[in-house]
């Protein structure tokens, strides 16, 4: 079980700016790190494979996802401000933990990381490269 997720800030500024970016619509987000024992490191976005961006939800077909294992999740936004996921969000749980970014994307605030019960895990936000055993 996931006790805290712990994102790089430019990783989080990055959630929320790509949220503003495409705002009306939902933005999606592979989140990259890793995890030791109950804690999750993200230090990393990619851009989905055939992300689909539109007004409901922003999913895209499982198959597509690289076979990447430091892949901790997805991130997605909700334009409509609720910061909580939808059943359907729970159903293409992928990954560890779903992070959800609520308009209107401005702090820390409006980003949730959740498990795959929907259950809200303690977040923070650190210093970039604050991981010693971070290569690139
Ligand atoms: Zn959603």
């Amino acid at each position: 079980m996931i006790s805290l997720v712990r994102f790089e800030k430019s990783v989080a500024d990055s959630i929320l700016s790509s949220a503003i970016d495409t705002y009306p619509r939902e933005t999606i987000l592979l989140m990259r790190g890793r995890v030791k024992q109950e804690e999750i490191l993200i230090n990393d976005l990619v851009i989905p494979p055939l992300a689909r961006h539109g007004f409901g939800f922003s999913g895209f077909p499982n198959i597509m996802l690289p076979l990447d294992l430091k892949v901790m999740g997805v991130s997605h936004s909700h334009p409509s401000g609720v910061l909580r996921p939808s059943i359907q969000d729970l159903n293409h749980f992928y990954g560890k933990i779903m992070v959800i970014a609520a308009y209107p994307f401005q702090t820390y605030d409006d980003l949730a990381a959740f498990n795959s019960h929907g259950k809200k895990v303690p977040q923070r936000v650190v210093p970039d490269h604050e991981d010693p055993d971070k290569r690139h």
